[in-house]
């Protein structure tokens, strides 16, 4: 039977324009070519979870106009249960607006809208569907109260709790102790420890001074690198999986999606992430982020070839 996981977190759409040259202000630059792709952080784990084999359940907010709809829409699509989705009555649905010039350098603001008003009650009211979780999967783009009542609600229940710090920003130790796994990519380890990171050996001191700070397990994604595990027992590396990168967007909203799933199964921690490397690597290969992420026959197959 698949594995129950409860994603957390936030839900936008992105809205591109491929455009020669990124407007300068007061600018109007003309001939782009326009496209929307569902994303947000939650939302793409959520999207990554399920197609790695997970039964996932997401916890949101959206508006009510035609970007929820079709959020929704997506999560269906996926089988992802949204029970728990609420739309929003008084904010829009979260948006990206991105412009993506001719050399691939891009320029984005983001409206959280709806993702703001997520709430510690909201959370209070799926409490029987996180309590019943294999894993809780959360990120930082919706308000840190809500998160740390999630991650303190789970943790009472004895549920374990993956948390992927990113946007980067600073963290209590009350929060950090009630987190199974912690999921830095460099930069955001960095600013969470204040440690500069070079190269490998700056990463297990940034892995050892967040264990130290009271998570269970830290494992710090260094892209192509490999990934840094830390636990009581030691620090290691798992090394990344070589392929031609065509678009690295989301690839760490792979890595969090396919990570809760192999820990939700049993998986051994440096197996887990070996599975997490797998789907990760696969999903650089594809343009977008949730088209990129892979299903299970897919990443099974994948591994048996590399
Ligand atoms: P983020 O996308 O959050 O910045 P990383 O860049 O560390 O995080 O990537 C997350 C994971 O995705 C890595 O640990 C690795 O498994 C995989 N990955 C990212 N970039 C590559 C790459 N160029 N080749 C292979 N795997 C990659």
């Amino acid at each position: 039977m698949k594995k129950r996981i409860v994603v957390i977190g936030s839900s936008n759409t992105d809205m591109i324009i491929k455009i020669d040259r990124i407007p300068r202000p007061g600018e109007t630059v003309i001939g782009g070519q326009f496209s929307t792709a569902p994303g947000g952080k939650g939302a793409n784990q959520a999207v990554a979870a399920a197609r790695a084999g997970g039964d996932v359940a997401f916890i949101g907010r959206v508006g009510n106009d035609i970007f929820g709809n079709e959020a929704l829409k997506g999560f269906v699509a996926d089988n992802i249960d949204i029970e728990y989705v609420i739309r929003d009555t008084t904010a829009p649905s979260g948006v990206a607006s991105i412009f993506v010039d001719r050399n691939g350098q891009n320029s984005i603001a983001v409206a959280g809208g709806a993702n703001a008003n997520l709430s510690p009650a909201d959370i209070e009211a799926a409490e029987k569907t996180i309590a019943c979780a294999d894993i809780l999967v959360m990120q930082l783009e919706t308000p840190i109260d809500t998160v740390s009542a999630a991650a303190m609600m789970a943790h009472a229940d004895g549920v374990k709790v993956i948390l992927n710090p990113a946007p980067a920003q600073l963290l209590t130790d009350d929060l950090l102790k009630t987190i199974s796994i912690l999921t830095p990519n460099k930069t955001e380890a960095e600013l969470l420890t204040g440690i500069g990171i070079e190269n490998e050996d700056d990463a297990r001191k940034a892995a050892q001074a967040l264990l130290i700070r009271g998570v269970a397990t830290v494992m710090v994604t260094l892209g192509e690198k490999g990934v840094i595990i830390a636990t009581a027992d030691g620090v290691r590396k798992v090394d990344a999986f070589e392929v031609d990168p065509v678009d690295t967007t989301a690839a760490g909203d792979v890595f969090n999606g396919a990570l809760a799933v192999a820990i939700a199964e049993g998986s051994q921690l440096d197996k887990a992430v070996l599975f997490a490397n797998a789907a990760a690597a696969m999903s650089v290969t594809k343009l977008g982020a949730q088209p990129s992420a892979p299903r299970r026959d897919e990443i099974d197959e994948f591994m048996k070839n590399h």
